[in-house]
């Protein structure tokens, strides 16, 4: 199906844009990618009645470590975020998230932020963004606005984004001493949304685990996280097979999925109780240096 009838503008500044966002009051629609805004657009689930392009926009594609945070600006790539060495380097969650999120073609346009701002349970990078406590920076008509990543989302589809705001970067606390992180994803083929999916994120001084967090993708109307489980961590050894399987059996409780084309409840939710262990095991692994 064809996209119903839209302007197009495409600003170079970022005032030019939120200027544009404000006077379609609503009705407009910013796209970085594209690659979720246009499939929707195309079948009739958004028909905006216009389109403001971040692309031709310069230093929206920022991706450093800076003031002790990982900046991701807005037209990052998820293939800018696969390829990355320093992302590869010291953040190991979302080298491994990048290089499961749909396929390459769709990796070399969608962007980071625009997952965020989409909203999608199903989307890998909120929950790496939920995992890591990223600061979620946006602008709008009256000046600059910091979300949380924890509550972000606010239903499937929607988040705390007002409608006229942008999202410009994202913010990441950049890895801690004795940091180890880790994404698992099981998807049905390359290229498709998780049955489910799990990112860890834990802190050990020695093998105790003294921080911890984990985030569930697609197994509820909302990116999960995962709190009790990760609390549940804190005090023991990330060598504790009992304290891992009861953080697997506490994130599996905390999850709500349904039963769909990728697999029946009772499946996605055992799938969250492995994922979850193997991914505390590489975490800690890596926290230890013994992996890369
Ligand atoms: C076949 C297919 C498979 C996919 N598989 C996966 C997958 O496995 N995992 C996964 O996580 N994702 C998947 N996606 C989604 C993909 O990752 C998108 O790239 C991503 O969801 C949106 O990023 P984008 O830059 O393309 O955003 P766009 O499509 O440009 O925008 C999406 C929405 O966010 C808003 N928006 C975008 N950027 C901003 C901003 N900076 N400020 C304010 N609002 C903004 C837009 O207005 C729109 O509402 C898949 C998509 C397709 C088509």
């Amino acid at each position: 199906m064809l996209p119903s009838t839209f302007d197009y503008v495409a600003p170079t500044s970022l005032d030019e844009a939120v200027q544009a966002l404000a006077a379609g009051a609503g009705d407009a629609k910013i796209m970085a990618g594209g690659q979720s805004l246009l499939p929707m657009m195309k079948l009739r689930l958004a028909s905006p009645g216009m389109i403001i392009d971040l692309n031709g926009i310069a230093g929206l594609d920022t991706l450093e470590e800076s003031d002790g945070m990982l900046r991701i600006g807005a037209l990052v790539r998820h293939a800018d975020l696969e390829n990355s060495d320093l992302v590869r380097d010291r953040y190991p969650i979302i080298h491994d998230a990048a290089q499961h999120v749909a396929d390459p073609l769709i990796r070399n346009r969608g962007t980071f932020c625009g997952s965020l701002a989409h909203g999608d349970p199903a989307g890998d990078w909120a929950t790496v963004a939920t995992t890591l406590g990223a600061e979620l920076h946006a602008v709008g008509p009256n000046g600059a606005v910091v979300h949380s990543a924890h509550d972000f989302q606010t239903s499937m589809f929607e988040t705390q984004l007002g409608m006229d705001q942008i999202l410009v970067e994202a913010r990441i606390p950049a890895p801690k001493a004795g940091q180890g992180s880790a994404y698992l994803k099981i998807e049905r083929k390359v290229g498709d949304y998780a049955a489910a999916a799990v990112g860890v994120m834990i802190v050990l001084d020695g093998t105790t685990v003294t921080e911890a967090s984990i985030g569930l993708t697609n197994v509820g109307p909302l990116t999960i996280n995962a709190t009790d489980a990760a609390a549940s961590l804190v005090g023991k050894s990330i060598d504790d097979a009992a304290a891992l399987e009861e953080a697997g059996r506490l994130a599996a409780e905390i999850s709500e999925p349904s039963s769909d084309l990728r697999g029946p409840e009772e499946y996605k939710r055992d799938l969250v109780r492995v994922l979850t262990k193997r991914a505390l095991r590489t975490a800690g692994a890596r926290a230890q240096g013994k992996e890369a």
